[in-house]
């Protein structure tokens, strides 16, 4: 018996798109799918196995899983529903599915009367209808139009899978119950594509056997076109076909609905071709079809590149393709980076035809199959593997070992990563920490070898370190209270009244984070690793010199820093403070400090005691004022004229040489 295959069929591009957004979603995060993916029992279990489960509502659903929108979408309920419970959504709406929604809510927002061709009950047609506002109507059928009321303005849209004829009808009777009809015709074009392949087939076939899900709306389509022209049978999987239906058959058509992988095609078409085996008749491209099977690993050389594709000689009547997305692990990696025309490479079949008649390939799989035993190794020895960093997805970032390999942020290295970005194109040092090569999830770790490297530093920073020694670290966290600093191996704390003489605020006003600095180990408890280290004590004291500079009685000049109750600190160098107490702030009583002096006041003062070893110098305004009167009275005291002693007998002379004047 002949087969033919329709010339489209199998997964359409919003199928194969949800499928590899939940596929992604899946390698670093849990997920789960708000309804099947796709209607399709088998790959629905598929992706059960590696991860990607299916509930029907929202209360199923937790804040740590992704939420995966199908690619039949949904109604803006949800949504915010998801948002509601801080759930993150991976939104796999097919773009022709989002272009009826959007139709739909714009026709409702312009007042007109919304009408939805499709099954009322089919989850796109609901999520249509969600946008389309309480008043939208779904209708079927013809019959279903006619009875509609007159409406002064309609807009009809269709579910994307609905039959085009079906749909011009019923425009057609639309017509009669307004007085203004806007069409939108929102049917897929993969849709009318494959019915149409469909319906040619059939007509030339004895018998059409159509595979897909039987809840799956295009492929009940697709039979029902085939139904119309001949003999048709709708199956879901290889096993279901039957010997007697082929029985007469000199030649059977295959298609298959959307929703339907390859593989299953694959299946179908080798068992219909092994029926009335006698007559069998196969053509050159089915006999490759049977070699070149799903899964095949096959070696060829790439003879063209551009910028999507790189296309293989792999010795077929067809050459074989390999999209950008299936060449390498990093996924925006330029196609000439990775090959060059003439290389000899491996790869593994994943379609067996497409549309314009290649086998499409990917050498990203073939990679991943060949990483397997070497990953399953790597995680038993737990032996450290370099690998580049491709890719920053949230929560982490992808490595290339061969396939796709997920650190989480959490295990790059010791301390918290603010920016994920800063890795990429990186080469890490990771051991594999997870490894499930039915899922192929390899999870890696960077930290736990630094982690372990730290401690052996650790164990012989104690060993051999002791107090006083000088030592040289990279500061790596600021606190309020100081900063850490890494010393190779181990951290110790550098308290902020270890870091100046001065007073500072903060410790940024001495440090930022990753400055190379040289400090003394003042403290280390063996027990507890506790390291207490100092900055400034690797400077001269500024007490040092202040006998000599400051001695008693000494006249100094100095700027108040701060006020407290019983007097003035009055800063005289750097770290080398005097207080003025309340009692010799004026020559006269104060009550409150403040009376005096304010923060900032320039002063001057005279050192009435000086002792270093306390780290005290006392000062008095008063005393320098009251030196400053006594030498006012001196001063004065000394510009008086001269008075020349005078003589009682001075006096009388004077009084009679008066006397002897008159006379
Ligand atoms: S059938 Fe068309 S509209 Fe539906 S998912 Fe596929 S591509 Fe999208």
């Amino acid at each position: 018996m002949n087969v033919k295959l329709a010339a489209k069929a199998g997964f359409c591009f919003g199928v194969k798109r949800a499928l590899e957004m939940a596929e992604r979603t899946v390698e670093t995060s849990p997920a789960v799918s708000l309804g099947p993916l796709i209607h399709n029992q088998q790959v629905v279990k598929r992706l059960a196995d590696r991860g990607i489960h299916v509930v029907d509502t929202l209360i199923e659903v937790t804040a740590e899983q992704a939420l995966i929108i199908r690619s039949h979408g949904v109604a803006p309920s949800v949504y915010k529903g998801a948002e509601d419970k801080g759930i993150q959504v991976v939104d796999a709406t097919c773009p022709f599915v989002q272009k009826a929604q959007r139709l739909a809510a714009k026709s409702a927002q312009m007042g007109q009367q919304v009408i939805v061709m499709g099954d009322k009950l089919h989850p796109e047609v609901q999520g249509i209808l969600g946008w389309a506002g309480e008043q939208a109507i779904p209708i079927q059928t013809v019959e279903e139009a006619k009875e509609l009321s007159f409406y002064p303005r309609l807009s009809v849209l269709a579910q994307t899978t609905q039959p085009a004829e079906n749909f011009k009808r019923i425009v057609q009777e639309l017509k009669l119950h307004t007085a203004e009809l806007t069409v939108h015709d929102t049917i897929c074009n993969a849709t009318a594509e494959r019915q149409k392949v469909a319906s040619e087939l059939a007509e030339t076939v004895d018998v059409m056997v159509v595979v897909g899900g039987r809840n799956s709306a295009n492929t009940q389509k697709l039979a029902i076109i085939c139904a119309e022209r001949t003999k048709t049978y709708l199956i879901e999987t290889a096993d279901e076909l039957e010997n007697t239906w082929f029985e007469e058959a000199k030649c059977a058509g295959l298609t298959a609905g959307a929703s339907t992988p390859d593989w299953i095609i694959e299946e179908v078409y080798k068992k219909m071709s092994e029926m009335n085996e006698t007559e069998m008749d196969m053509a050159s491209w089915e006999e490759s079809f049977q070699e070149l099977h799903l899964g095949a690993r096959v070696t060829g050389t790439v003879v063209k590149i551009t910028n999507e594709e790189i296309f293989v000689d792999i010795g077929w009547k067809s050459e074989g393709v390999i999209p950008m997305n299936e060449l390498k692990i990093a996924r925006k990696t330029r196609p000439e980076e990775i090959v060059s025309i003439g290389n000899k490479i491996s790869a593994v079949v994943i379609r067996v035809e497409n549309e314009e008649g290649y086998t499409v390939l990917s050498k990203r799989k073939a990679d991943e199959e060949g990483a397997v035993d070497r990953l399953e190794k790597l995680a038993e020895s737990k032996e450290e593997i370099p690998a580049v960093v491709v890719e920053v997805v949230k929560g982490g970032l992808v490595v290339d070992v061969g396939m796709r390999g997920f650190v989480p942020a959490s295990q790059i290295q010791l301390g918290y990563v603010e920016d994920l970005n800063q890795f990429l194109g990186q080469t890490l040092r990771l051991r594999v920490i997870e490894f499930d090569p039915s899922k192929r999830k390899v999870v890696l770790s960077q930290k736990i070898i630094l982690a372990e490297e730290q401690a052996i530093k650790r164990k012989q920073l104690l060993e051999t370190l002791k107090e006083g020694d000088v030592v040289t670290g990279v500061v790596r966290r600021i606190v309020d209270f100081g900063a850490f600093v890494d010393i190779g191996g181990m951290d110790g704390l550098l308290h902020i009244s270890d870091m100046a003489y001065t007073r500072i605020k903060h410790p940024s006003e001495m440090v930022t984070i990753g400055d190379e600095v040289e400090v003394q180990v003042l403290k280390l408890e063996q027990q507890t690793g506790k390291l207490s280290l100092g900055l400034k004590q690797l400077k001269e004291s500024p007490w040092v010199r202040v006998a000599e500079k400051y001695p008693v009685g000494s006249l100094v000049n100095g700027k108040v820093i701060r006020i407290v109750t019983f007097g003035a600190f009055v800063q005289l160098a750097e770290g080398v403070d005097g207080l003025v107490h309340i009692s010799q702030l004026a020559d006269h009583r104060v009550n409150k400090v403040e009376e005096i002096l304010k923060i900032g006041d320039l002063v001057s003062a005279k050192v009435i005691e000086c002792k270093p070893e306390e780290k005290r110098i006392s000062l008095s305004i008063r005393d320098l004022m009251l030196d400053a009167s006594q030498a006012d009275d001196e001063l004065a005291l000394a510009s008086q004229p001269e008075i020349k002693p005078v003589t009682i007998g001075d006096i009388l002379g004077k009084g009679i040489l008066a006397e002897n004047r008159e006379e």
